[in-house]
């Protein structure tokens, strides 16, 4: 295979002289993320793709097609100008190339990794579709990642490479408060945006670490925490003030920030952390695990560490049974395999067609061992005299007509009951809203799902109140969520503008 420097510098000829036509970048090989091995990452937390050089990038970026109508900018929930973003890439010039991200992303470093986009932006891309493989469209995800990685270590910080000073310019002081509740993505990206507007803003966060979900629960593996870290070091020194370990629904209400503590606008961003149970039986035996539970022990808590320097460690497990098919099930199953489990099994009551999880993490599950059990799902979890988990008996299933999802109902065999030996059972089959805020804030209005219902703008039922992520849309995405934060931004600096406004007239 021809060198990668040799066939960018022969691609890059030819684009300057024009000869370097549709049918050429449709022939450019689609470019291969590096990896760590499979087997040495079974023994190891580090991250496992370890991203595109510089001549890589530069080849996957000259196999867009810059295409007129942009269909990959449909498929994109907070619309970045990929076509132009990619351009830049090929061209060679990073800095505009995150500058036209951060557009429209203020974390291009975790959505580069953890973003669904082959049902999103790839999914629509032009070059994919023409190939008719959609694992062969423009990688734009990986592009984004190295563009925010590139400026990361060529600028101290991924944030705002661009700006002289790393950190995004706050406006004047309006001596206006505003609470963030909760530091996932949509607080972070809602804190950023009202700072900015030269609100004085205080995060709180319920956790002793704030990152939400990017810190606790995806696993460092896929997302390491320093990308993390250092968004939050950049809302600090943009002057935001994070305060941990405080529960608001407990520590404080919203109604005693708003009416007592001063603050004349709330976003909402408390996630969906409440983890589902299957209600079968043996659910609360020794050494059955929610996702979140385990993924909060071994992420925020240093679990493999096994008790040295661990806060909250994790029994050793020889043979695990994680029940799901989405993200979740997924960092679970591979957490797994990296604290030492000799079998880990994935149960799914479909197939793998109908995984919700990203296509990658299935692939590295399957290359790290995870061993899956498709078309199954437990009946019950089979306990020894000390409560302690030994067995899960489990269904076999057939698919029958779409549900109310489109996807194909699973429908069980019966008398097809059959054992699996294991000491550890995760349940990963998703996430609800925590009832804290419900129950303590009245006024404020909620689905039958309990998530918090809100206009196009993220304005809630109560006036200064807003809120988005997975609060208000259930367990989504980090991108939606972002999104969400952005919107609630906005509205927020509109209302306290409004609010200023009606002080002085
Ligand atoms: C294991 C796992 C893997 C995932 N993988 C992916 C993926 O690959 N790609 C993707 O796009 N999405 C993924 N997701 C989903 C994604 O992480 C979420 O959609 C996203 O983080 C939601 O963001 P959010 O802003 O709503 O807040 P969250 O990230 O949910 O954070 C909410 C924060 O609020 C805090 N909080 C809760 N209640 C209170 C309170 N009363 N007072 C103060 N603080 C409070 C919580 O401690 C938490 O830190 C995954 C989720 C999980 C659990
Ligand atoms: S659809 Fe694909 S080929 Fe077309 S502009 Fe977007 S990324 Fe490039």
């Amino acid at each position: 295979m021809m060198d990668k420097a040799k066939l960018l510098q022969e691609l890059l000829e030819k684009e300057k002289s024009g000869t370097l036509k549709a049918k050429d970048r449709l022939a450019i090989p689609a470019q291969d993320i590096p990896e760590q091995d499979a087997e040495a990452r079974r023994r190891n937390v580090s991250e496992v793709a370890l991203g595109y050089t510089e001549e890589q990038a530069r080849i996957e970026a000259l196999r867009c097609l810059q295409c007129r109508n942009t269909p990959c900018v449909e498929g994109c929930p907070v619309r970045i100008r990929i076509r132009e973003f990619i351009g830049a890439v090929a061209a060679g010039d990073y800095r505009q190339a995150l500058a036209i991200i951060k557009e429209n992303s203020l974390l291009p470093a975790v959505c580069g990794r953890v973003c669904p986009q082959e049902v999103q932006c790839q999914e629509k891309c032009t070059v994919g579709r023409s190939l008719k493989d959609v694992s062969q469209a423009v990688s734009i995800g990986r592009l984004e990642r190295f563009v925010a990685d590139w400026a990361g270590s060529h600028n101290g910080s991924p944030q705002d490479a661009h700006r002289e000073s790393g950190i995004p310019a706050v406006a004047p002081p309006t001596g206006m408060k505003v609470a963030i509740i909760g530091s996932g993505p949509g607080g972070i990206v809602a804190a950023a945006d009202t700072r900015r507007a030269g609100h004085e803003v205080t995060v709180f966060e319920a956790f002793h670490k704030p990152g939400g979900v990017m810190v606790y629960g995806i696993p460092e593996f896929r997302l390491p925490k320093a990308i993390v870290r250092q968004e939050i070091e950049t809302l600090r020194k943009m002057g935001v003030k994070i305060v941990t370990n405080f529960i608001v629904g407990r520590t404080r209400t919203i109604e005693q920030l708003m009416k007592e503590d001063g603050f004349e606008a709330v976003y909402i961003g408390v996630g969906a952390g409440l983890p589902s149970f299957m209600n079968i039986e043996g659910e609360s035996l020794v050494g059955v695990y929610s996702a979140n539970e385990y993924l909060t022990r071994a992420n925020l808590m240093k679990a493999y560490q096994f008790g040295a320097g661990a806060d909250t460690p994790i029994a050793r497990s020889k043979k695990v049974a994680v029940v799901g098919g989405g993200n979740v099930a997924m960092d679970s199953a591979r957490t797994a395999v990296r604290l030492g489990a000799e079998k880990v099994y994935l149960i799914y009551r479909r197939t793998e067609k109908e995984m919700p999880a990203r296509v990658e993490e299935v692939h590295h599950a399957q290359q790290e061992g995870v061993e899956f059990h498709l078309l199954q799902n437990p009946k019950r979890i089979i306990g020894d005299a000390n409560g302690s988990v030994t067995a899960i008996e489990c269904l076999r299933y057939e698919l029958g007509e779409p549900d109310a999802s489109g996807r194909r109902r699973p429908v069980a065999i019966p008398g097809s009951e059959f054992q699996i030996e294991v000491d550890t059972v995760i349940i990963a089959i998703g996430n609800l809203s925590n009832p804290l805020i419900r129950q303590t804030t009245p006024g404020l209005e909620f689905n039958k799902w309990g998530n918090i219902v809100v206009d196009e703008n993220c304005r809630t039922s109560m006036a200064g109140v807003f809120a988005g992520g997975d609060i208000v849309l259930g367990a989504a995405t980090v991108i939606l969520a972002m999104g969400q934060g952005r919107i609630a931004a906005a509205a927020m600096n509109e209302y306290l503008a409004r609010k200023q406004g009606s002080r002085s007239e």
